[in-house]
């Protein structure tokens, strides 16, 4: 008969205490200079931000790029720019120290050596010493034996070229030697690790399911997983907000609290929601750029490796404000129906517990909706500046009552460069090309608006309403419908059947302009 005699399972609760709020938060963002930072990335600095700006405490910009291989020229500039446009500005960060901390984990890089090294003096971290090769013919071996997913684990490091399994001494040659090495942590078997999310409440992992990931390096590097521990307890990081994707990692950082001697001191976890692409069909990646018809990057990002350039949403035309309004509610709501928020209504609002548990569905539709409702919000003087940009760029002239017109168009506008297509009329000579143009005009339509062009340059004044009056005056007196000339100024004013009063154009255009234009447009079309 054969018994099994089951091990003895330790619970590992974790992280149960709640900072009181009489401390103040330390949050960190802490991205990789990977590559352009994605929206996920921008939104997890802004609810990092947000928490730290409500309590009154501070938020911290870290940079980990202990993965050198990983490095990508340009990109921790592109967070700088990124976050700055976002009005999201680091407490402390690489670019504002306070002290003369590094804030960028390969300057800490000595830091690291210290801690791994109580780890392995206290039994919970290992050499290992298995060459990649060695590694690889492992995993083939199990592959062709049925298991896919092996793993260097409490079970598998007995079979390995490790302290463990070496003679000391042959450990201390190997290290005197220079070997290549990397340190592992050695994972107790069948140990329950307890944490409470904030977003996510309980989350439990046994042991038996991890493997044991290398901590540091020979190289002298710390792997993220070492470097973030114990840069957010140097740090004194009292939460750590972060993407769904770590989730995973936080039983592992919790061991790694719990054998450094930190619990007293381990921060709180919130894992983020993720964001999903439109159609709720997986996570919305960095590679979606531009493939489903919308950036995925707050601003330009020019690939270094192949010059191609990845659109932003700053380039886009996409207000900061209202980029960082939409993100806030990709994940959150304030449980009422008042959506549109500035950044400090944002701080205000703001609070962890109505972030979701559940993936956010990104819409591109409802990103352009709040760029329309910040530009209709906008002060005009500023407004009018964004679309004198617009037109400087194109080396077209600015006219003198473009404050007028942005004013008349913004109601349809999303972008500031709306008014410029949709306002063409303004900046350009009108075209009459549309196929409708020859429908609407009629033979006689030319000599009916030369009529009415006389009665407008009669008016004194020439307000929109005044205008309109004189138009309604023409109809009664020539027994006209409004189908029938209305139309008609419209074309010979903008070119065009839509748009917004063609009486408040003509106030905006002035006499001298109408007159010009209806003058051209009898000229043209008869
Ligand atoms: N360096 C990680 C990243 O690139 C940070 C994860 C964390 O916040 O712990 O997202």
């Amino acid at each position: 008969m054969h018994i099994v005699i089951p091990y003895r399972q330790t619970t590992v609760y974790l992280c149960v205490h709640f900072y009181p709020m009489s401390i103040k938060p330390r949050v960190r963002f802490a991205p990789s200079p990977t590559g352009p930072l994605h929206m996920g990335g921008v939104r997890t600095a802004l609810y990092n931000y947000l928490f730290a700006k409500k309590h009154g405490g501070v938020f911290i910009l870290r940079i980990e790029d202990t993965d050198q291989t990983r490095f990508v020229q340009g990109a921790e500039e592109y967070i700088r720019k990124a976050l700055e446009w976002c009005q999201l500005i680091p407490d402390e960060s690489p670019w504002n120290l306070p002290g003369d901390e590094p804030y960028r984990q390969s300057e800490r890089k000595p830091l690291y050596k210290k801690y791994v090294d109580q780890l392995i003096q206290n039994g919970h971290a290992y050499y290992a010493f298995d060459t990649a090769e060695d590694l690889e013919l492992i995993r083939e071996r199990a592959k062709a034996a049925g298991s896919v997913n092996w793993q260097y684990n409490h079970i598998s490091r007995n079979q390995m070229k490790n302290s463990l399994t070496l003679p000391q001494q042959e450990v201390e040659e190997r290290l005197a030697r220079g070997d290549d090495y990397v340190v592992r942590i050695k994972l107790v078997r069948n140990e329950e690790v307890r944490l409470q999310d904030i977003i996510r409440g309980w989350v439990s992992v046994n042991t038996s399911n991890m493997d044991d990931k290398v901590l540091f390096k020979s190289d002298g590097m710390p792997t993220y997983h070492m470097a973030n521990v114990v840069d957010d307890y140097l740090m004194k990081i009292t939460h750590v907000i972060r993407g769904e994707e770590w989730l995973p990692s936080a039983p592992l950082h919790v061991l790694l609290y719990k054998y450094l001697g930190w619990e007293e001191r381990m921060p709180q976890f919130a894992h983020l929601p993720l964001l999903l692409r439109p159609d709720g069909n997986g996570k919305l990646s960095k590679r979606d750029g531009d493939r489903l018809g919308f950036p995925v990057f707050p601003i330009d990002w020019l690939n270094p490796e192949n010059g191609e350039t990845a659109s932003g949403y700053r380039e886009q035309g996409f207000y900061p404000e209202a980029f960082v309004n939409m993100l806030a509610f990709l994940g959150w709501n304030p449980g009422t129906d008042q959506e549109l928020y500035s950044l400090n209504e944002l701080i205000d609002g703001f609070s962890l517990d109505r972030v979701s548990k559940s993936g956010a569905k990104f819409d591109f539709d409802k990103a352009k909706w709040f760029n329309q409702q910040y530009l209709r919000r906008r002060d005009e003087n500023l407004l009018t500046e964004d679309v004198s940009k617009e037109l400087l760029q194109r080396s077209i002239a600015i006219p003198s009552n473009l404050k007028a017109i942005c004013q008349l168009m913004k109601e349809r506008a999303i972008f500031p460069v709306d008014i410029l297509s949709d306002g063409d009329f303004f900046f350009n000579e009108v075209q009459y090309d549309s196929p409708s143009v020859s429908k609407k005009w009629k033979p006689e339509s030319g000599s009916q608006l030369s009529s009415l062009k006389n009665k407008l340059m009669q008016l004194d004044g020439f307000s929109a309403q005044k205008i309109e009056e004189a138009f309604t005056l023409e109809l009664t007196e020539k027994n006209l419908s409004f189908g029938q000339l209305g139309p008609v100024l419209r074309i010979a004013l903008t070119g065009r059947f839509t748009g917004p009063s063609a009486f408040e154009i003509a106030e905006i255009l002035g006499k001298d302009e109408c007159a010009a234009r209806i003058d051209r447009a009898i000229q043209t079309l008869g």
